[in-house]
């Protein structure tokens, strides 16, 4: 799960991490008032206007603007408010901007760069550190590897102090600062770890010109399985920047991706949606979504798995693919037949069944009289439903 910017600064902040002061706004209006109040402590009459949606390169995208008076402080939220804003993460279609965060600006000396990953080969977490931070940190990853600066993190001691101040000096925090850098590296790692997240990034964190360390952007992302734990976290989602379909999906219970491709693919346990989905693209084609259904699936779920694959219009076939061990094909198949009929399916179906009650399920396909085109094996389903999409 993913969170805004100024969510992922509140957190980090509870874990002693310096930020802007800073207020969310959600109308033009409020962003003015909020420019009024923290302009009654700024040194500097400077604010910034930030478009909150749950992807970078906001800056590059228009969706980040200095402002040196209320008036412009108006006119930006104005502009950058309820924007189809396009960054490298959004897609072509961009994302529209329903919040604002307007905080103080701040006088950046230097941009670095920190984020915290889980490794999977090393099973730690991972703390990345650049002096090159700001806007172009994929082209640093790309092309000069070398000026990114690792630490694999032991979880029975958390991030020690020398290795914190380490890095810091590694990244050209000056000596003055570095046990700041260090309270905000263990910060980073204190907040990492206790909102079980799977990704924490602060780009920039900047060195400013009184030298003092402060995370002027902040990403959080959170590991989905451990948020039955964190109810302040999840009461943080925001809907309106999730796909729909996916969100919808979530309400039964359904693990649920959409994908560019026009076959969709119902399957029962994700190892074999996965290989569902490689044969598809083995003969040619793509598919437009990932779904496991799981192993307790109901005809009321297989059903609502078939709503939302209709419900994308690039959808031209359906792929079943269902292994019965748990789960009898026999269930599936009547759930399949009666989700077909409900959702009146106008587009080719090819179902693929084995294991326990094979011939149960195949002959209730066969008995119901829908079109359904039955097949042996992985290979002859995906040939099948490829055909069928093509017009052949
Ligand atoms: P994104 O990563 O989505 O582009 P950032 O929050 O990193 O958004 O902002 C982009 C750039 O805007 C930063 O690298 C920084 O140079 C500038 N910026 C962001 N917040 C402030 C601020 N409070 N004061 C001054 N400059 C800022
Ligand atoms: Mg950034």
């Amino acid at each position: 799960m993913k969170i805004h910017e100024y969510q992922g600064k509140e957190i980090l902040r509870k874990f002693g991490v310096a930020t802007p002061r800073g207020k969310a706004c959600f109308s033009v209006d409020e962003a003015v008032k909020a420019a009024e109040e923290l302009g009654a402590q700024l040194a500097t009459k400077v604010w910034v206007v930030k478009a909150q949606i749950h992807a970078g390169g906001r800056g590059k995208g228009g969706g980040v603007k200095v402002a040196k008076s209320l008036d412009e402080v108006r006119s930006y939220a104005g502009q950058i408010l309820g924007m189809q804003l396009k960054t490298h993460q959004t897609g072509p279609e961009g994302q529209k901007v329903r919040r604002l965060l307007v905080e103080e600006g701040a006088d950046i000396k230097k941009e670095l760069y920190v984020g915290m990953v889980v490794d999977r080969v090393t099973q730690l977490v991972c703390l990345m550190a650049s002096s090159e931070g700001g806007m172009d940190i994929e082209e640093v990853a790309a092309h000069t590897p070398e000026k990114i600066h690792k630490v694999f993190i032991d979880p029975a001691t958390g991030l020690k102090d020398a290795e914190a101040d380490d890095v810091a000096r590694k990244i050209g925090v000056p000596e003055a600062s570095v046990s700041q850098a260090r309270g905000v590296l263990q910060g980073l790692y204190k907040a990492f770890w206790e909102t079980d997240a799977s990704l924490a990034e602060i780009n920039p964190l900047i060195l400013t010109g009184d030298g003092r360390v402060v995370a002027l952007d902040a990403k959080m992302n959170f590991d989905a399985n451990a948020l039955f734990r964190h109810e302040d976290i999840v009461a943080m989602r925001d809907l309106d920047e999730e796909d729909p379909a996916e969100v919808a999906a979530s309400k039964f219970d359904l693990s649920y991706i959409s994908l560019d491709g026009n076959i969709g693919c119902l399957v029962n346990g994700a190892g074999l949606a996965m290989a569902t989905m490689d044969t598809i693209k083995l003969f040619g084609a793509e598919p437009a979504n990932f779904l496991d259904v799981g192993g307790g699936a109901t005809t009321e779920k297989v059903t609502e798995a078939f709503k939302l694959m209709l419900a994308n219009d690039k959808v031209k076939g359906i792929l079943v693919n269902i292994f019965g061990g748990i789960m009898k094909c026999d269930t599936i198949a009547t759930g399949v037949v009666a989700a077909a009929r409900e959702v009146h399916l106008s587009v080719p179906l090819v179902v693929r069944m084995r294991g326990t009650n094979e011939d149960i399920g195949k002959q209730i396909l066969k008995d119901s009289g829908l079109p359904i085109i039955s097949a042996s094996d992985m290979a002859d389903a995906a040939q099948k439903i490829v055909a069928a999409v093509s017009g052949k």
